[in-house]
């Protein structure tokens, strides 16, 4: 017969090496989870400091893929210099945390790049009328002018440079994430937040369609060819 003593104790000490051996496995798994992680291991990229983040003629990573996008403004109820502010915070979104940006052509023409990205601001999409945002392929993401976006903790300035942003994220192979607000990736709020996750991915596709060129460190200035 087990003395009813001895059996508590053998169960406090079973109990204690079970909860050291789950804390063992969780210490484990977590840096089986990290150290994938190590952008180091894709390709050197330049970590964000404050220093960088002070000084914003500093990409937190190079080398800054830079991607041909054209804008159609054909159909928007928006004026070209209201869209000068709207495609300068697409690029901020995607080159101050990832170091990706658009060089952006601004068009009145619906024909779209052999190469790149296109995407259509219009004030409704007819066939989706309550939707901010469509993707469909590089060269088919429509977006509305003034899309009707949730409120986020740091939120983007225009809910249009949000929700293209968020449609590029898609282009960079991105999914949604909606465990916060805050996120670029959560549909229907003013977040524009990348995780390191998103970055590596977003910055492996880019690799993939940037132009050849990676020694510029910016974008240049969007340009309105009407
Ligand atoms: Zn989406």
């Amino acid at each position: 017969m087990i003395n009813p003593q001895f059996d508590k104790l053998l169960c406090g000490v079973i109990k204690r090496l079970g909860a050291e051996l789950l804390f063992c496995l969780s210490m484990l798994s977590a840096f089986l989870i990290i150290e994938p992680l190590s952008l180091n291991a894709i390709e050197s990229p330049k970590a964000l400091t404050d220093e960088a983040a002070l000084d914003i003629s500093k990409p937190p990573y190079v080398p800054v893929y830079r991607i041909p996008l054209r804008v159609h403004l054909g159909k928007s109820s928006l004026s070209p210099s209201q869209f000068k502010e709207i495609l300068a915070e697409i690029n901020h979104i995607w080159w101050s945390q990832a170091g990706i940006c658009f060089e952006i052509e601004a068009v009145n023409r619906d024909e779209p790049l052999k190469k790149g990205v296109d995407i259509w601001f219009v004030p409704v999409m007819k066939e989706y009328p309550a939707s901010n945002g469509y993707y469909n392929g590089d060269h088919e993401i429509y977006v509305r002018d003034a899309p009707i976006l949730g409120s986020a903790s740091h939120p983007a300035h225009s809910s249009a440079s949000r929700t293209a942003a968020h449609e590029l994220g898609h282009v960079l192979g991105l999914h949604h994430r909606q465990d916060s607000d805050d996120n670029l990736m959560r549909s229907k709020t003013f977040g524009w937040l990348l995780n390191v996750y998103e970055i590596r991915n977003a910055r492996k596709a880019a690799a993939q369609k940037a132009l050849p060129d990676k020694s510029p460190r910016h974008c240049g200035t969007p340009q309105f060819a009407f």
